[in-house]
């Protein structure tokens, strides 16, 4: 009997998911293939929030799979490409190098094949990643990544040059001359189809009937005030709607659509060795930013991420035997809810926090000093001024332009430490060799800034706003700080070698690469920062 039919049975007769039902399954053989799903900003109660309505392969995972129902992404920068760097290595970002989406994986010695715009790469990740594992015990591996973003492509499976591509704001699949100095066959034939554009005009509506939303729609803090009620119509232009795509459902469709091309053009899971697929579907991230994780499109988008996903598994179990078939699923960070909206989260009190007039008061000390002047700007939260940067709460500093002054750093590091601290809002603000200090087990924020960075080279200082608070530099949805509602992320698995059941220990993203190492056999090539989580496996 294969799984599916007994995750439905479950559900007909309405047993308890946790039943010993799996006992029954034959002991599996290796997996010969992993899909690994990363979705952008999921926050994992929207699985209990909705799980009456999750009838496709969220559901299927969420009911049929092992379930980490405290499961976090353990770092303090709970952004993308810190977030993907720490699926497959099962290391934190202090050891992979990838701290921030600033210093990700743009690369400007590098450029995208079939599209313009910023080249990337992994030129900043350290070390190896379950594909290396896989691929040191068996050169034959194979493997495949897609996403909408290129670091969501690129992070999950580290630096091997790799069929990864991600999506390009022209309509196409791309990847860079990192990897490959042509697009292969198979992703142009699939550009050639020019799904995007096809999706001009195209009305999204509510999946289901309005009495199964009870989220209101008509916020109007949401979407910046403009267009926050359905539905929501895509440009009629063709070139406009490929490059806005990623703000609609229809993107991860597209993204799948491609995985399972890719699957049969590189034959995935056929062989006799086990190939990895890497999946990052980001339009929940797009939903979540633009009206909140309490909004009715993002319940909506869960809706439509469900469907997606189930049409997905349903294809790729025509094709592969789902018995050799190993599927995880997490996010690469949370998302925390508008300060003014209070619905799921104990947010009341949350605020918008200005530290723009501490970063300007540094910027005037600094250029007193003699610290050459540079515009004092702000893009979205991130600032730069004279012999600093701020992004994210990390406080940058020129440590070589400032050792050409006068300063004394320690002071001037203790002088803007006291006056963040004195802006309403602000939690903390630490010196990393202080946070090493600390007991990391209970100070969950420390922690996490520990899982960041070993040293001050690159944080001087790290500010930590009160949980969910905003910063007002930006007045769309916010993640990125190491509170719980930004780090809290699904952890799943499923599959015939998995012990289905929903699990409530502590666990972290970080504790993945290593569970699906022991599954499949292999044995990390380097010190990693996870352990296995044996409930997961049978
Ligand atoms: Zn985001």
């Amino acid at each position: 009997m294969k799984r599916s039919s007994l995750a439905s049975l479950f559900l007909l007769v309405s047993l308890p998911v946790t039943a010993p039902l799996a006992a029954q399954i034959p002991t599996a053989t290796r997996p010969k293939l992993v899909v690994f799903f990363t979705i952008d900003a999921m926050r994992p109660d929207y699985l209990s929030r909705f799980e009456s309505q999750l009838t496709g392969g969220l559901g299927r995972i969420y009911k049929g799979g092992a379930v980490f129902t405290n499961g976090f992404q353990d770092h303090a920068i709970t952004e993308t490409a810190p977030g993907h760097s720490a699926t497959m290595s099962g290391r934190f970002p202090v050891h992979t190098g990838i701290t921030t989406n600033l210093a990700g994986v743009n690369d400007t010695t590098v450029s995208l094949i079939e599209a313009t715009g910023l080249g990337a790469s992994p030129f900043r990740f350290r070390g190896t990643t379950l594909t290396d594992w896989l691929a040191a015990r068996d050169s034959r591996t194979r493997v495949l990544s897609v996403s909408r973003k290129d670091r969501g492509a690129i992070l999950p499976i580290g630096r091997s040059k790799r069929p990864i591509f991600w999506y390009a704001g022209n309509g196409n699949f791309t990847t860079s001359t990192y990897y490959a100095s042509a697009l292969p066959d198979w992703v142009k034939a699939f550009n050639a189809r020019k799904l995007p554009a096809a999706t001009a005009g195209r009305v999204w509506g509510l999946l289901l009937p309005d009495s199964a939303y009870s989220e209101p729609d008509s916020v109007s803090l949401e979407s910046g005030g403009i267009g926050f009620v359905f539905p929501h119509r895509e440009s009629s232009s063709p070139d406009t709607a490929t490059r806005v795509l990623g703000d609609f459902p229809w993107m991860d469709d597209i993204t799948l659509q491609f995985a399972l091309a890719g699957i049969d053009a590189l034959q995935l899971g056929s062989g006799p060795q086990t190939d990895v697929l890497a999946i990052s579907l980001s339009t929940t991230d797009a939903v979540g930013h633009r009206y909140g994780p309490d909004s009715r499109e993002m319940h909506d988008q869960i809706l439509r991420l469900d469907r997606s996903m189930g049409a997905f598994l349903d294809s790729l179990f025509k094709i592969r035997n789902e018995g050799d078939v190993v599927v995880a699923l997490t996010a690469d960070h949370g998302l925390s809810p508008y300060p003014e909206i209070h619905t799921h989260d104990p947010n009341l009190g949350a605020a918008r926090v200005d530290v723009r007039p501490v970063l300007a008061r540094l910027n005037n000390t600094l250029t007193s000093a003699g610290v050459p002047a540079t515009d004092f700007t702000d893009t979205f939260g991130n600032i730069r001024g004279s012999g600093f940067q701020f992004d994210v709460g990390v406080l940058e500093l020129d440590r070589q332009a400032l050792g050409r002054t006068k300063i004394n750093q320690d002071s001037l590091v203790a002088g803007v430490r006291a006056d963040f601290l004195r802006t309403a809002g602000v939690a903390r603000a630490d010196r990393i060799p202080d946070l090493a200090r600390t007991d990391t087990v209970t100070d969950r924020v420390a922690r996490r800034w520990l899982h960041m960075f070993s040293d001050e080279s690159k944080a001087a200082l790290v500010v930590t706003l009160a949980p969910y608070n905003y910063w007002s530099s930006y007045n769309l949805g916010q993640h990125g700080s190491p509170n719980d509602a930004d780090a809290r992320v699904p952890i799943m698995f499923y599959g015939a070698a998995i012990k289905p059941g929903h699990y409530a220990e502590f666990a972290r993203v970080v504790d993945m690469a290593p569970t699906l190492a022991a599954i499949l056999g292999v044995t990390p090539m380097e010190t990693i920062d996870g352990h296995i989580l044996q409930n997961a496996i049978k």
